[in-house]
């Protein structure tokens, strides 16, 4: 079994956080850093790490087969590149890029090395999707109508590079990535619009929050939805099917499913609500409904790096595709236009 040294570039929050997903990986050997910070520096050589001077010194070791990309969004295409024409293998952390144009430079030199290039779409591993999208392709509700995705926390934007456009900031890359992704790959359809609404209530110069909806050209509706500024959340996941509705409300996975034992109910009586009368929103009879729980789905994320070196030794197909990611990619160009124009904008597939 061959081992491969690999080495991080950016060793911050996540760049750190790899190293200890990586711990005893039987065939990938985090060797050293690189990080612009004293205090990274140190912080690696404590832990034993060889620390290199400059991504190029990284890039110009012939001992190094893999790099690792953890550095701030917008360094990312330039390292990616260099690297790839350096013969590295390449893990880039998410978003791969600013905008779609960028990853296409960088898919343009993978073609011309063959070099692997796969990004770190972790969140796929997270259980509320998986047990989500379980009940998505199973139809144990039946046909998918609408799902909401969100992610609400009340500390606003962390004060470090991503407040800043220059950076890559904002909430629309650093979350929407994750949650577009994850849509995409559940609801494998086409898309025809994209409506976005960026929060700008901070006062930052990049958007504190977002407000995405998507229309698949089959009628089915999506949206997600993050916030800095809000002290109660709503769910995380609320997905109406035409045989029930299931609800994921927390990161404890707190959550139900409430499904219909029969369609129609023939003895539907308008009921008194608020200062007027409805038939529509009256509540079902208890017995035309079962609430059972959440089938929690687990999966280990560390398959990530295993795929990798699988896809890099010619055995398997990479998990995370480049095609997904730039679908993503393009849709997060999409939602910018829509909220620099304020329309929905069609999306070209
Ligand atoms: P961070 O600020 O904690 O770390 C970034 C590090 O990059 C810093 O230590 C900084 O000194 C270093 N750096 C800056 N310029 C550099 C350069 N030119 N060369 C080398 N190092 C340089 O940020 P973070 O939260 O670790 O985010 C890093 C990346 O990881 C971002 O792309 C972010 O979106 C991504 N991320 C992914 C996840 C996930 O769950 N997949 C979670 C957090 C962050």
């Amino acid at each position: 079994m061959s081992q491969y040294n690999l080495v991080i570039i950016g060793f911050g929050g996540m760049g750190e956080q790899h190293t200890k997903l990586l711990e005893n990986h039987p065939q990938i050997l985090v060797s050293g850093i690189c990080d612009i910070s004293p205090e990274r520096q140190k912080a690696a050589k404590d832990q034993g790490l060889k620390v290199y001077e400059s991504y190029e010194s990284v890039l110009a070791d012939p001992t190094v087969g893999l790099v690792l990309i953890a550095t701030p969004n917008n360094l990312h295409r330039e390292i990616a590149i260099a690297a790839l024409n350096s013969q590295k293998h390449v893990i880039c952390e998410k978003p791969v890029t600013l905008n779609a144009q960028e990853l296409e430079e960088i898919l343009a030199a993978q073609a011309k090395t063959g070099y692997i290039f796969m990004v770190h779409q972790n969140r796929r591993w997270d259980e509320d999707f998986l047990t989500i999208k379980k009940i998505y392709d199973t139809k144990q509700l039946g046909e998918l109508y609408h799902v909401e995705q969100r992610v609400f926390g009340s500390r606003g934007i962390p004060g470090d590079w991503r407040k800043y456009q220059a950076f890559g900031g904002g909430m629309l890359l650093d979350w929407g990535v994750h949650m577009l992704d994850r849509l995409l790959i559940m609801i494998p359809e086409k898309i025809v619009s994209v409506d976005c609404y960026l929060s700008f209530a901070l006062k930052e110069e990049v958007d504190d929050g977002y407000h995405v909806r998507l229309q698949f050209e089959s009628g089915k509706t999506a949206i997600i939805e993050v916030g800095t500024t809000n002290l109660i959340s709503l769910p995380k996941w609320y997905v109406t099917f035409s045989k029930g509705t299931a609800i994921v409300e927390d990161w404890h996975l707190n959550g139900h499913i409430v499904s219909l034992k029969y369609a129609d109910e023939h003895d539907a009586r308008p009921i008194v609500a608020g200062a007027g009368l409805t038939k529509t929103m009256a509540p079902r009879n208890d017995d035309s409904t079962l609430t059972s729980p959440l089938d929690i789905v687990r999966r280990d994320h560390k398959e990530f790096y295993s795929n990798f070196i699988d896809v890099i030794e010619n055995k398997a197909q990479p998990f995370v595709k480049n095609e997904e990611v730039l679908r993503v990619m393009r849709l997060i160009d999409a939602s910018y236009l829509s909220h620099n124009i304020g329309q929905r904008v069609k999306f070209e597939e």
